[in-house]
């Protein structure tokens, strides 16, 4: 069930409320705290505690109380309370995953986006260390400010689709963007501190503690608390944006050409309207190039603004047709244009933006979307894309948004979702919160799942459960020994989400 505003409002009040009362009001209230705890109690237990995910709104959980750190301190007070209280904690960020990673049913909600500082910068090296809770727009400023003249170093990659999402939550499901060559984002990850289930607080690098820092990164919150990470930078450069418009057919040559022509970045943005010929068949292809530094950056004139993108999702729902003729002249109105590689990552999304596209859309239930992302071997994208076009479209799914991306292989995570270097499908379906539209839904990413499976590729954990055991175990054989490995690391389960727990009964031995 969907949050509702009214119950929104509710727990904001809560949490604002409790944060204000006077400190002898809040002691009392909170008698069991330590001061350290207490000094991160952002809510108790309420009947209106609820959290849920931004994006979907499907993940509405009911916790005991929620914190939100900002100190090493704090984490580790927050910790030895969940332990000698026996009470479960679940950690989140910026609260995008789909999956019920961050939240856990009546746990402690670890909410890290009090730690959001950077610590260091290493202009020698490139290497910025920064707590996990900071934003990539907190970064990029910083960044920005924090160098002299254009300045020499930027981020390699980040998420495409939102900005504001954490670091720590960027580990936990080891993140990617649009890079043609890039791997996941383990590879930009140099070292981090994470606060383990006794509240130590352990250096994970590839030289230290290696296993852990393999389990961490893509381990979804399992392992402990990240507190701080230090990510490896590149030589930030400008590029320009050559945008032009294919059939899906001709893509996977497209890329290889525009790989060996030396671009950086790239995407392919395809149509989204199943009663088209062109659905999932055509779409925008975008790339990027490195160019002379002496190239002026562009004084973008067509730059997106929210109520642009507000327009555009209204489109994309109403509207199909116009959506893609509106984002396809407005994508190649931009071809040529010059930005820096950092900035050109940005991306236009406003939080909760479904609640005044259904008043718009006068639905009578609530909805929003959902994203899935397939994985298939490149030479394999397109049947696998007929193939969806199919299924989609016999299923009635109300594709909002598709892209196809590049990602090379992951040979560090032990949760590996790049298992090779494949061709990444991102498909962000329209979910009607009710039994019939949640039902059709998960069908559709089940389906998507199976089809992948059968052009020999995989999936991502990130962003829904509704994979059934045979598709986790095909696309994850590490799985149950990532189970393992998480009791190995944390013997009395500090750590929990639903997500696990979804997954411990899974793959319990009864259920095997
Ligand atoms: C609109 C949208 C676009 C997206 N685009 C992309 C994309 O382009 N590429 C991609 O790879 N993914 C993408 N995602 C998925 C997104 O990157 C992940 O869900 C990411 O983990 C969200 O970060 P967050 O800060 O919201 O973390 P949360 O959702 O709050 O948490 C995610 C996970 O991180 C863990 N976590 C968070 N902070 C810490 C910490 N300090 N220590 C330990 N664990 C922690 C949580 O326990 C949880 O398991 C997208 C999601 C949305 C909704």
């Amino acid at each position: 069930m969907p949050i509702s505003r009214r119950e929104f409002l509710g727990f904001l009040k809560i949490s604002c409320a409790v944060a204000a009362w006077p400190a002898p009001l809040l002691a009392r209230g909170a008698a069991k705290y330590s001061a350290p705890l207490k000094a991160t109690l952002k809510s108790q237990a309420s009947a209106e505690n609820f959290v849920n995910d931004i994006h979907s709104q499907l993940n509405r959980t009911r916790v005991a109380a929620v914190y939100t750190p900002n100190s090493v301190q704090g984490v580790r007070a927050i910790i030895h309370s969940a332990k000698t209280s026996g009470a479960p904690l679940s950690i989140c960020g910026r609260r995008h995953s789909m999956g019920g990673q961050q939240f856990g049913t009546d746990n402690m909600l670890v909410d890290m986006t009090s730690m959001n500082r950077v610590l260091h910068f290493d202009k020698e090296r490139g290497i910025v260390e920064v707590e996990a809770g900071i934003e990539w727009p907190a970064l990029l400023d910083y960044l920005k400010k924090n160098q002299e003249g254009d300045g020499k170093w930027g981020i390699v990659q980040k998420q495409t689709g939102a900005d504001r999402l954490s670091i720590g939550g960027a580990l936990a499901s080891n993140v990617h963007g649009r890079g043609l060559k890039f791997k996941p984002i383990i590879d930009q990850v140099e070292a981090f501190t994470l606060m383990n289930y006794d509240g130590e607080l352990v250096n994970c690098s590839r030289q230290e503690n290696a296993e852990l820092f393999r389990l961490a990164i893509g381990g979804y919150g399992l392992f402990g608390i990240v507190t701080s990470v230090q990510l490896r930078l590149w030589e930030r450069q400008k590029v320009q944006r050559i945008v032009e418009i294919c059939n899906t057919a001709e893509i996977p040559q497209r890329f290889a050409q525009r790989i060996k022509d030396g671009y950086l970045y790239g995407d392919f943005q395809f149509a989204t309207d199943s009663q088209r010929e062109s659905f999932l068949g055509r779409g925008v292809f975008s790339c990027y190039r490195p160019v002379a530094p002496a190239t002026p950056i562009t004084e973008n004139p067509t730059r997106f603004h929210p109520e642009d993108w507000a327009r555009l999702t209204y489109y994309t729902h109403k509207y199909k047709k116009r959506a893609f003729d509106v984002y396809t002249k407005r994508y190649l109105a931009t071809s040529g244009q010059i930005y820096w590689s950092d900035w050109q990552l940005s991306a236009a999304y406003v939080d909760n933006y479904h609640e005044a596209l259904d008043r718009k859309l006068g639905a009578p239930v609530n909805a929003t979307e959902m994203i899935t992302e397939i994985y298939v071997p490149r030479e394999k994208l397109v049947e696998f894309m007929e193939d969806a076009k199919r299924i989609l479209r016999q299923q009635q799914a109300n594709v909002i948004y598709g892209t196809v991306r590049l990602i090379e292989q992951d040979t560090e995570s032990f949760l590996a979702w790049a298992r090779q270097s494949w061709a990444c499908v991102i498909f962000n379906l329209h979910v009607t919160h009710n039994a019939e539209g949640l039902e059709r839904a998960a069908n559709s990413f089940r389906s998507l799942i199976d089809l992948g499976l059968k052009h020999g590729g995989s999936y991502y954990l990130t962003y829904h459960r509704y994979a059934r055991r045979e598709q986790v175990e095909a696309c994850y054989p590490q799985f149950k020994n990532f189970l393992q490995m998480k009791l190995q690391y944390d013997p009395q389960e500090v750590f929990q989400s639903d997500w696990y727990r979804h997954y411990k009964k899974m793959f319990a031995a009864e259920n095997l």
